[in-house]
């Protein structure tokens, strides 16, 4: 715990000009939703030590929590983190292979 929740989310990192509008703390809450480019409240929320703290990747990541949360186990120490899977795609339109490729620089 680190008691920290919304309230120093917001004073800490989206009123500080920090937030980078990636949806960790309002993907799976009931009190905040992405509005016109910011993070606003719906309705207050009194809670002391909130996962939209410890989730934000702008304050210190609990990856641990994260990892419980979204995958059902602790975070492990592979480079990629935990993933469910990995997928490669390339493109078959020449436009897009031109303009996307590094190797054809
Ligand atoms: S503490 Fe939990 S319920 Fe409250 S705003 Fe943060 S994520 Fe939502
Ligand atoms: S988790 Fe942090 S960086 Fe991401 S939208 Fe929320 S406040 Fe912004």
């Amino acid at each position: 715990m680190n008691g920290k929740g919304c309230r120093e989310l917001m004073r800490e990192v989206v009123d500080a000009g920090l937030c980078t509008y990636c949806g960790g703390c309002s993907g799976s809450c009931p009190y905040m939703t992405a509005y016109k480019g910011r993070i606003v409240f719906l309705d207050n929320c009194e809670v002391q030590d909130g996962q939209c703290y410890r989730y934000c990747p702008r304050t210190h990541t609990d990856l641990d929590s994260l990892s419980r949360m979204a995958f059902g186990e602790p975070y492990g120490m592979e480079e990629l983190g935990t993933v469910s899977r990995v997928v490669m795609a390339r493109s078959t339109d020449p436009h897009v292979m031109k303009m996307g490729s590094a190797l054809d620089m």
